[in-house]
Formats: structure tokens, C-alpha cells, sequence
């Protein structure tokens, strides 16, 4: 903590940028206190308004129903925490040549309140993290159990992806909240995203709406998640998506 309050010091920066994880959030929000500025946590967009220079944070807001616009225009630096997964990596650009300063930092042993005495493994072995992986196969309520997950898990090994769900899904007991997409979840944005007996909700969208690609199976050709995915398979999922694994399976094969 010290550290970066020296480094603040030393560069005087204008924006700060952290990233929304455990860690990060505990960080921001303490260097911010100390630096007496402000900070926008977990903000899923970002521009500049050119005119004064203020960095436009945008985070969604009253339950997910809004997205609001913060402004840190008195003090300096301005700062934000940003989710992982919520932003898509953009195409490289030659022209941007930022400056990569590196400083050496060591903590003080004595200087360390905490000690890690064990590791406890959240995710099975093998299991790709949300925010990591390329194609996520969520279910939600439309699943009906724990054990019809094995169905999605199926599809997810077939594409060397991992499975994801909503909140209904975890809110039932069927899956732990590590793997929740959505507001009060994670944020992901992976190439493609299957979205498999899952309404769409808002607070849903919120969180996988920066997917690549989505594909939606609902068997209500009404659900509003239809209306952000790409691909919309109007059926039931327990036919659909072993149709789909026998036919990639058939085609990894041939
Ligand atoms: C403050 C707040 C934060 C929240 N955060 C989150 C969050 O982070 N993530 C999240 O997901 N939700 C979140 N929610 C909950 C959210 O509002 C919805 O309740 C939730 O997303 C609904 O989950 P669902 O789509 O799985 O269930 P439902 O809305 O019940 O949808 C189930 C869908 O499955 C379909 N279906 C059923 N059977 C089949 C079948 N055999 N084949 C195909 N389709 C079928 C149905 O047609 C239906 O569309 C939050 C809510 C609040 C208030």
C-alpha cells in the first residue's frame, strides 16, 4: 500500500486504473481514501471527455436496471476499478506506443499482516475460470436440476470450454455462485457464450452481453434473451444441445 502511495507521489498520475478482483478492489478503494479522491468501482465501459479530460465511467446502477455515468471532475487522480472479462481486447493498433515504466518494489516482511496457510481448490481439475475461457455454456432454471448440468458439461468439453449459469441456477443449489454470469456475478466476454434455458434477464445481459458470439436455446420463442443473441435456436435444450455435442463429436472424429 505504502509503495503505490510513493509511486503516486513520484508520478503524480492523472487516472488510475485497477482491476476489479478480489485484491483489487481492496487496494483501489484504500489508495483512493488515502489520496482523498474518488473512485468508481466495478465499471463495465469507459471513454474520455475530450473537452475537459474527465474519464466517463460507466457502471450499471439500481439493480442493473441503468447504467450511470461518473464524473470524478475535482480531484486528481480520478480512478476506477474495471471487471475482468468486461472489456474486449481491441485490435493492435502501430501508432500507440505507450511508455512501460517498471520500478522495483519489495514489501518488508515485517511490513506483511497476512499469511497464506493454505490453498482450498474452488474449481475442479482441469475446469477453466469464467473470466479465461473462450466458450462458456451457461444454463439457468430451464435446466431443472444439478445433475442435467452434465448435459452443458458435455458440449462445454466438446468445445474446451467450461460451464457457466444464472443466477436461478445458483439461487437453486444446482451450481456454485463461482460459476454465476451476470451483475452480481461474473463478467465475461468470451468468443462464444451459450446461453441454455436462461430467460435474459438484465442483470443476466449485464454480465455476458460483450460475449463474441451468443447463441441462445430457449423453448420460448418470446425470452428477451433472443434479443441480444446472434444465433436463436427456438426449442427445448435437452434435444438441442445433444444434437449439437453427437455432431461435433461426429465431425472431431471424421
Ligand atoms: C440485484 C439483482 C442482481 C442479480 N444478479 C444476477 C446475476 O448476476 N446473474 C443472473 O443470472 N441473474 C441475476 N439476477 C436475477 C435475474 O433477475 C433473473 O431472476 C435470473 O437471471 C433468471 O435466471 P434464469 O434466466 O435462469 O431463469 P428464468 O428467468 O426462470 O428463465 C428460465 C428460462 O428457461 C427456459 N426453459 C425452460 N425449460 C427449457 C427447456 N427445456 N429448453 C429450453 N428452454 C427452457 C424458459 O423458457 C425460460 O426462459 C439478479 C437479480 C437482482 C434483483
Amino acid at each position: 500500500m505504502e509503495m503505490y502511495l510513493k509511486l503516486c507521489e513520484k508520478y503524480q498520475p492523472n487516472t488510475i486504473l485497477v482491476g476489479a478482483t478480489v485484491n483489487g478492489r481492496d487496494l483501489g478503494s484504500k489508495i483512493a481514501v488515502s489520496l482523498r479522491t474518488g473512485l468508481t468501482a466495478d465499471c463495465t465501459a469507459l471513454s474520455v471527455d475530450e473537452e475537459t479530460g474527465n474519464v466517463v465511467w460507466e457502471r450499471p446502477a439500481f439493480g442493473g436496471n441503468l447504467y450511470a455515468q461518473i464524473l470524478c471532475s475535482e480531484t486528481r487522480p480520478q480512478m476506477g476499478t474495471c471487471r475482468p472479462g468486461a472489456f474486449k481486447k481491441p485490435e493492435k493498433n502501430p501508432d500507440n506506443k505507450p511508455v512501460v515504466i517498471r520500478e522495483e518494489i519489495s514489501t518488508p516482511a515485517q511490513e506483511i499482516r497476512t499469511k497464506v496457510i493454505d490453498f482450498i481448490k474452488a474449481c475442479e481439475d482441469n475446469d477453466i475460470r469464467l473470466d479465461e475461457a473462450e466458450i462458456i455454456v451457461s444454463g439457468g432454471r430451464g435446466m431443472k436440476s444439478a445433475e442435467n448440468f452434465s448435459v452443458l458439461k458435455e458440449l462445454a468439453d466438446a468445445l474446451c470450454g467450461t460451464v457457466g449459469c444464472s443466477r436461478a441456477a445458483v439461487d437453486a443449489g444446482w451450481m456454485p455462485q463461482s460459476k454465476q454470469v451476470g451483475q452480481t456475478g461474473a463478467t465475461v466476454s468470451p468468443k462464444i457464450y451459450f446461453a441454455c434455458g436462461i430467460s435474459g434477464a438484465v442483470q443476466h445481459v449485464a454480465g455476458m452481453s460483450e460475449s463474441g458470439t451468443i447463441i441462445a436455446i430457449n423453448k420460448d420463442e418470446t425470452a428477451p434473451i433472443f434479443e441480444v443473441a446472434d444465433y436463436c435456436i427456438i426449442g427445448d435444450l435437452f434435444e438441442v444441445v445433444p444434437a449439437l455435442v453427437k455432431e461435433l463429436k461426429a465431425r472431431q472424429q471424421g
